[in-house]
């Protein structure tokens, strides 16, 4: 077995006795894998060892890796997520390749991904961001802009509001950090408590990273994602938004 299997069968364990921790269903929570900076063979392993969502954060890396699995012919089709910074100027190459955004922070970017996404593609998977830790700088709305947004996102002919990502900074403490992802876990809650028309795939809670995946588990995410605990550390770090 290769090693990226092997690690594979590790997170989804963790996965499991995180669930069986928090009293919560063994399936109740989806793995993305995280593949960036990682090429298209890592990538191709993972799917043969049964992934089938990876997660890319920078645009050019992703739109060619992407094309570069398709042409194996031993890999499945596989479910890609955008969960990097995304600029004015990269919605188009967003819209055309990828499933799922998780990093919608603003209306004007959810309205150019609407626009721009091909008219033979089902809609493209939203989930908006938020930020509740952090400063101006950060991505993400503030935690009272959620519900505009969301509103704004599923009035978009070519959308699909799917739920609420996060990327909270490292706590002190696992007590800290907890408290932090049940924040999150609050706003996704206020939404799909709210009667809005458009939420009936309003399912997902994308929280979590190779180090805190318990407590976010514990704080109610459905879907964790994982990049070092799979593909091992990254050589090359934040590379500017490319
Ligand atoms: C890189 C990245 C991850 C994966 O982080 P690991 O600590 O390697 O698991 C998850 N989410 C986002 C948004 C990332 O940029």
């Amino acid at each position: 077995m290769t090693t990226i299997a092997e690690n594979l069968l590790q997170i989804q364990s963790r996965m499991a006795r995180a669930c069986d921790g928090a009293q919560r269903a063994p399936h109740s929570v989806g793995l993305l894998a995280v593949s960036k900076t990682f090429g298209a063979d890592a990538v191709r392993e993972a799917a043969l060892a049964g992934q089938r969502a990876f997660g890319e954060n920078y645009i050019q890396e992703a739109v060619d890796k992407i094309a570069q699995v398709r042409a194996m012919a031993d890999v499945p089709a596989l479910i890609w997520h955008c969960i990097g910074p995304i600029q004015s100027n990269k919605t188009r190459l967003v819209a055309e390749h990828f499933d799922w955004v998780h990093t919608v922070d603003r209306p004007k970017i959810a309205q150019r991904l609407s626009d721009q996404r091909p008219a033979d593609l089902p809609p493209l998977q939203i989930c908006l961001q938020v930020n509740v830790d952090g400063g101006e700088t950060k991505s993400g709305c503030s935690p009272q802009e959620a519900l505009a947004l969301a509103q704004a996102i599923t009035a978009l002919p070519r959308l699909q509001l799917r739920g609420v990502m996060s990327i909270p900074d490292p706590q002190p403490t696992p007590e800290a950090m907890l408290a932090v992802h049940r924040k999150v876990a609050t706003v996704f809650e206020q939404i799909r408590a709210s009667g809005l028309p458009g939420l009936d795939a309003f399912d997902t809670l994308s929280l979590g990273m190779t180090d805190d995946l318990e407590l976010a588990v514990q704080a109610g995410s459905t879907l964790v994602r994982v990049g070092s605990g799979i593909f091992g550390r990254r050589s090359y770090p934040a590379a500017p938004a490319a």
